[in-house]
């Protein structure tokens, strides 16, 4: 039995790299760039204008015009005028370039247009004003996203508009997600009285959905020749294997057994922690990984959360900044576990991030998990915990 730290070094000690591909931009989302993106041109290219209005020389307003002839209007997009007298003008829309003749943009809200002349209607105006200048964001060449991070929807933008049509990210695990269980139907199916739907492998899934991670599914019956056969075949065409149950001290639990037989050195069995206590996780030596997680769906959900999600990021070289609550009231837990308990979070008023126990029936209890926001991990060390302490939580919901 290994303590929460220990078993969280164990699985750090195991990061696995995959190498890189290119892929589509579109289906860049959520992935980890593996290429610093540079501007292929300035940002913006041209003087871009900010307002529609007019295009005039400030020279002539300080001249002490104030009307100017329209000598063609300009969409974005056009090939800029010229105007070849101070008292014109260009009507021209936002997005359009500067027209080389111009310097200052007087927006229509500023302007009685007539007859084809533009009059000023305030004497409030500066040099340049409205205009983004070419290159003023990023110059040609320079790095405009760094490699190594998460591809949000503001870098999708940067890989559209610098025209990325594929790009380079971190390779990911081939993962397959395997339930045990003979008292296990597929969802589709009428369980007997005896009998449970599966449901802890789309759990898993869904989690590894979040991340972007596809996954495959498979299930296994109580039967040690036939985990082990499967189990075989697995070890060789994936990176990663997420088991869920068989792994306790019950009769029908053959998993740990079978992937020692199969040459799967355990790094740990069992984790001083609750839920989740029996977590097998080890190594084969052809470096895939092995997450086996106890079969209460709290404890596949939890250590999924707890473990694999932040060995998944470290992997691909992102962490994520841990997070903290306030416990937002007492709770008292004796045995000599690390307590992962289901907490709800709301911020006050001070943007303190307070957390309010929810405890439900137990590991088995995983309807509690739909009412609450993250959990917070508990020291072992004590047994009453205080409103008002701080505790790092792992957060499993989107809260704002
Ligand atoms: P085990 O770890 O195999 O002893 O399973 C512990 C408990 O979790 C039992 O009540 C199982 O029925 C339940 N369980 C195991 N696997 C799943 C699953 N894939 N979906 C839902 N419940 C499960
Ligand atoms: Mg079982």
């Amino acid at each position: 039995m290994v303590y929460v730290a220990e078993a969280d070094e164990i699985i750090k000690g195991q990061l696995r790299t995959y190498g890189t591909e290119a892929i589509d931009f579109e289906q860049a989302l959520g992935r980890v760039l593996a290429e610093d993106i540079v501007a292929d041109r300035d940002l913006p290219p041209y003087n871009r204008v900010t307002m529609d209005g007019v295009a005039i020389s400030f020279a002539a307003f300080e001249q002490g015009i104030t009307a100017f002839r329209i000598i063609a209007t300009q969409a974005a997009g056009d090939v800029p005028p010229i105007t070849n007298a101070v008292d014109e003008c260009v009507e021209i829309m936002t997005g359009a370039a500067l027209p080389e003749t111009t310097d200052t943009i007087i927006r229509y809200e500023d302007l009685e247009i007539k007859d084809g002349i533009a009059t000023l209607q305030t004497q409030n105006i500066s040099r340049g004003q409205s205009i983004h200048r070419k290159g003023k964001d990023k110059k040609q060449g320079d790095i405009v996203v760094t490699t190594n991070q998460l591809v949000t929807p503001a870098i999708i933008s940067m890989l559209a508009s610098t025209g990325y049509t594929n790009v380079q990210v971190k390779k990911q695990p081939r993962v397959i997600i395997i339930s045990t269980g003979d008292e296990l139907v597929e969802v589709g199916e009428t369980p007997s009285p005896y009998e449970v739907r599966r449901s802890n492998n789309y759990t898993v899934k869904s989690i590894l959905q979040q991340l972007h991670l596809s996954a495959d599914m498979l299930h296994l019956r109580d039967e040690p020749i036939v985990i082990k056969e499967k189990l075989q075949a697995c070890l060789q065409q994936y990176d990663v294997i997420i088991l869920s149950g068989g792994i306790s001290m019950g009769k029908f639990d053959y998993v740990p057994v079978v992937l020692e037989e199969l040459k799967v050195s355990k790094l740990f069995h069992k984790v001083r922690q609750r839920p989740g206590n029996p977590f097998w996780f080890g190594a084969h030596e052809n470096s895939t990984l092995v997450f086996a997680l106890p079969g209460n769906p709290v404890s596949t959900f939890m250590c999924t959360q707890r473990y694999f999600v932040p060995w998944y990021r470290a992997s691909m070289g992102i962490e994520l900044p841990p997070a903290y609550a306030v416990l937002d009231n007492d709770i008292t837990f004796t045995p000599a576990l690390q307590y992962f308990v289901q907490v709800k979070l709301s911020f006050n008023n001070k943007g303190h991030l307070l957390a309010g126990t929810i405890e439900g029936n137990g590991s088995g209890d995983f309807a509690n998990l739909t009412e609450t926001d993250a959990f917070m991990e508990l020291p072992l060390e004590r047994s009453v915990f205080k409103k008002g302490e701080v505790y790092r939580v792992w957060p499993f919901k989107q809260i704002m």
